[in-house]
């Protein structure tokens, strides 16, 4: 079984999705870390965010996930670099790479295969992205699509950088998500929009909990 949930930067996504997914037993796979490490390898190659570098870099790479209590870690070959994909220059370049067509194959690929092994043990799966519900897996038992309005986003964002030890002035990561939106939502290859048949939970006036009660409600009431 699936639970989708898409959404823009700063909904909320990542905590609510692995909330749901230990409250429900499910395993966790958040594919934004997937198109970070993208963006972290054609960092440290010099390479600028080109359908043509893609070609070059993406023969090269080897992407390994691990689902635990604490998150997503995640591996570039042998090297775990978890702890590299959330700076701001990766950030950015992580949305560039993300609209490039043969990455997004790619990792969809990915994501597809590594959904699959989790079913053949017979575990569900909590899928957290722009375009799960929409493209990757498009038959899900849940879709849910996440938003909160700008300054509550930016202020949840700023908050989150502040605590892992990085500088964030309120009115720079708002400008920064709003780009980010922009970019995902207007480009040509999956845009970030919600799938007809997704539930839209505006979270702005939302608490943690509620958020994750509302979701893990919707999955009973699925069957899930
Ligand atoms: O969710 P997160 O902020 O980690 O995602 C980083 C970037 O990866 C997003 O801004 C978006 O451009 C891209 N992304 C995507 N499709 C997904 C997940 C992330 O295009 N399914």
């Amino acid at each position: 079984m699936i639970i989708a949930i898409d959404g823009p930067a700063g909904s909320g996504k990542s905590t609510t999705s692995r909330a749901v997914a230990g409250r429900l037993g499910y395993v966790y796979l958040d594919t934004g870390a997937m198109y970070r490490a993208i963006a972290l390898a054609f960092i440290r190659r010099g390479e600028d965010a080109l359908p043509g570098a893609a070609d070059s870099v993406l023969p090269t790479i080897r992407l390994d996930l691990e689902s635990g209590p604490e998150g997503v870690r995640v591996w570039l070959g042998e090297e775990d670099v978890t702890g590299l994909l959330r700076t701001a220059e990766v950030t950015r370049m992580s949305s560039r790479v993300s609209a490039i067509p043969s990455v997004r194959r790619f990792l969809v690929a990915e994501q597809r295969r590594i959904v699959d092994r989790q079913a053949a043990r017979g575990r569900g799966v909590v899928v957290e992205g722009r375009d799960i519900g929409t493209v990757v897996f498009p038959d899900a038992g849940l879709k849910i699509f996440l938003t909160a309005a700008p300054e509550v986003r930016a202020g949840r964002r700023a908050a989150e950088m502040r605590l892992g030890g990085q500088q964030a002035d309120d009115a720079a990561v708002q400008e920064d998500l709003k780009k980010r939106d922009r970019d995902d939502s207007s480009r040509a290859v999956s845009p970030l929009i919600p799938a007809g048949d997704a539930v839209t939970l505006d979270t702005s006036g939302l608490s943690f909990e509620e958020q994750v009660e509302l979701i893990v409600g919707l999955a009973r009431e699925r069957g899930i």
